[in-house]
């Protein structure tokens, strides 16, 4: 029997995860641990592991709907791992010594990298290298979620995505040890950040140098027109699905199908396609998981007899159990 206060790190014992989804659906988990830096995160995965455990990893739950009820085992948070500062004049150490890291103000003709850890939110840092006069990051103006959940996912849009500014990854491999990644040496692809089970620690983040008036104005452009079509103010988990192969859907997007298909609007329970955007399902107060789940699964089903495109979910589901 585990005591509630065997863990190396910060845990929680029946945690409840809905708050920590944007959906604000699902139900609790036996252990969440909340490491506060890379080694605690890998001292809390490797010590997850002796004891008979897979750990899944939580980023801000923007991608993801966890299922009601409980999940059996351990959920570590990367809430915690909030630094972001630029590489000292010795080199880029994703974990360097306390006083050496700051964001300091770019000069000209500085360094144009920055360093995240895992659990900076992607709007921390399209405000940071806005404030810096740093391009790269804007095309996420408005994409919720952290930089790890960022780069597992490779989240992006029409003007770029995260892996184009991704120079290196320091990840824990699934046997524990710690291992730094070029970029050259990994395959992001479409939502799909190419890492497999590996865990994301902290990256090192290479922007190019601009002006912050010019990367503000794109910014803002970017978030006009997100919120123009998409509704980013509602709790859901973003797109639902991957858009499928234009050459197999005739070109359609799958909000597109969704929207063929009369399928706005459809609910189940406090649940609703939303009227706005086909490939979002919003709760709209009381939903549970299992009418997000159940929704998703009809607007699947019908969108597959109506046009024979079987579509693939982009958001990730943690099932109970
Ligand atoms: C309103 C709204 C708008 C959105 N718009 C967009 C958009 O325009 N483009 C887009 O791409 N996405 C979009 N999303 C989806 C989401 O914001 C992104 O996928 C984001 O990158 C998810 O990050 P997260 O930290 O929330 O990941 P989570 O949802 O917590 O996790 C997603 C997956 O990544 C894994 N993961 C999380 N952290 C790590 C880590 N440190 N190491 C390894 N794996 C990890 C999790 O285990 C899980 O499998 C939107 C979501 C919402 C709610």
């Amino acid at each position: 029997m585990l005591s509630l206060t065997s863990w190396p790190v910060a845990a929680l014992h029946e945690a409840e995860l809905a708050s920590r989804t944007y959906m604000r659906v699902g139900g609790r988990v036996r252990w969440l641990l909340e490491p506060a830096t890379p080694a605690e995160l890998a001292l809390a995965w490797t010590t997850a592991r002796e004891r008979g455990f897979t750990p899944r990893i939580l980023g801000g739950g923007c991608n993801l709907i966890i299922e009601d009820g409980l999940l059996e085992g351990v959920v570590i948070a990367t809430d915690r791992l909030k630094r972001c500062f630029r590489p000292t004049l010795g080199g880029a150490d994703i974990d360097p010594n306390e006083d050496e890291a700051r964001v300091a103000p770019a000069e000209p003709g500085s360094d144009p990298r920055l360093i995240a850890w895992s659990g900076v939110t992607l709007q921390n840092l399209v405000q940071t290298t806005t404030a810096l006069g740093l391009s790269g990051f804007e095309c996420l103006a408005g994409v919720p979620g952290q930089l790890g959940g960022g780069i597992a996912m490779n989240a992006g849009g029409r003007y770029g995505e995260m892996w184009d500014s991704v120079e290196l990854v320091r990840v824990l491999e699934p046997d524990g040890s710690i291992r730094d990644l070029p970029r050259a040496e990994c395959t992001p692809r479409y939502r799909n950040g190419g890492l497999g089970e590996r865990v994301v620690l902290g990256a090192v983040l290479r922007l190019k140098p601009s002006t912050p008036a010019e990367v503000r104005e794109r910014a803002k452009q970017y978030l006009i027109e997100k919120r123009n079509v998409q509704p980013v103010t509602e709790w859901s988990a973003g797109c639902v699905f991957k858009n499928p192969d234009p050459a197999k859907s005739n070109g359609s997007s799958a909000g597109k199908l969704v929207e063929l298909c009369g399928l706005k609007g459809r609910t189940r329970g406090d649940a609703i396609v939303s009227p706005l955007h086909g490939n979002f399902v919003i709760n709209r107060g009381a939903a549970t998981a299992a009418d997000v789940l159940a929704l998703i699964e009809e607007v699947r089903t019908t969108v597959a007899e109506k046009t024979g495109v079987v579509l693939e979910n982009e958001v990730k589901v943690w099932r109970a159990g």
